[in-house]
């Protein structure tokens, strides 16, 4: 079994809501040199809202975009998915009883992008496709579109800007943002106090990384933005390889690779993914940050003491 003062340190991590998995994470955790910390839904409280609403395209289904990316979205366990289903939903109103969203068939996830299928308007189907900026790539948008989409982006800065693409063409650009957790850049600093230099990883675009980078304290140059997991779990790789001990924490599956590679990983919060929890070392089931430089310096004791 585990020395005294590592179980102890356990049991009293678990009574503020981290739960450590291994007793030799009690030793490895003081020693981290290096975190990668995940934007949505780790760093911010991943509860998006809609904030603005840009139409795109004169067709006539532009009216009812919102309408076939919620139905997408119903699907889609992304912090992105409840706020523009609630959007419509909102929309819909009371005035239809039903509410009902139309039918959707061959949905399916598209990594660091976006969700893709085809969506019911009346008799037939058409594909929309809703996501970031590779969206545009992906359906070979024009020039005018992906200039337009840009445009958009960089009038909403600080926001998450998401396109929805029906039939290959930009039909509405929509600006969400989340809330950057009050505790962030207090951890962010007790982390480098205990000798743990953050970085930010995110998928969203370049813009509402630094954003939240500069929110919380870290160098915006030093934010890692439009990574897709494999990134995630290159740079961790990387940060290993040069000899840092790396902790990473983060809440989705698009960060397991990570968590899964780190010396330390990390599943943040309650509603962390499934496979993010089981690929972690250890599990935050409380949304206070600051629980996290206090573990350190618990297990800094620990190891202390056995010595
Ligand atoms: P993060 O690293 O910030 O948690 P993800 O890797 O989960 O982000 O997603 C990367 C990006 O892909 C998001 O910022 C968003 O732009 C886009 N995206 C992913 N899933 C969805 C979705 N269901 N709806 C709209 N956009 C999405
Ligand atoms: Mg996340």
């Amino acid at each position: 079994g585990a020395p005294l003062a590592t179980t102890c340190a356990i049991a009293a991590a678990a009574t503020k809501g981290l739960f450590i998995k291994r007793p030799h994470t009690v030793e490895l955790l003081p020693s981290v040199t290096a975190a990668g910390l995940d934007k949505t839904g780790t760093l911010t409280t991943g509860e998006f809202g809609v904030r603005v609403q840009e139409r795109f395209s004169k067709t006539p289904l532009t009216a009812d975009a919102l309408k076939l990316a919620a139905a997408l979205e119903m699907k889609s366990a992304h912090p992105i998915a409840a706020a523009i289903v609630s959007e419509a939903m909102g929309c819909i109103g009371e005035a239809n009883e039903h509410n009902e969203l139309p039918e959707v068939k061959g949905f399916r996830v598209v990594e660091g992008v976006g969700i893709k299928g085809r969506v019911r308007v009346e008799s037939s189907f058409v594909r929309v496709f809703v996501g970031n900026k590779r969206v545009l790539d992906a359906v070979n948008a024009t020039p005018t579109a992906h200039a337009q989409f840009a445009n958009f982006q960089q009038q909403h800065p600080s926001d998450t800007a998401v396109a929805v693409v029906v039939n290959d063409e930009l039909t509405l650009g929509l600006a969400l943002n989340d809330t950057v957790r009050e505790d962030a850049a207090q951890m962010v600093e007790e982390l480098r106090d205990l000798g743990c230099e953050p970085r930010i990883f995110t998928g969203d675009a370049e813009q509402s990384g630094r954003a939240v980078a500069m929110a919380v304290g870290i160098d915006p140059d030093s934010c890692h933005f439009s990574m897709k997991p494999e990134d995630k779990f290159m740079v961790i790789k990387e940060l290993e390889e040069e000899g840092s001990l790396s902790l990473m924490l983060g809440d989705g599956i698009n960060d397991s690779k990570a968590l899964a590679t780190a010396t330390v990983g990390i599943a943040m919060g309650e509603r962390s993914a499934a496979l993010a929890a089981k690929t972690a070392d250890m599990v935050m089931i409380t949304d206070k940050m600051i629980r996290l430089p206090q573990c350190i310096r618990l297990c800094r004791y620990a190891v202390l003491i056995e010595k």
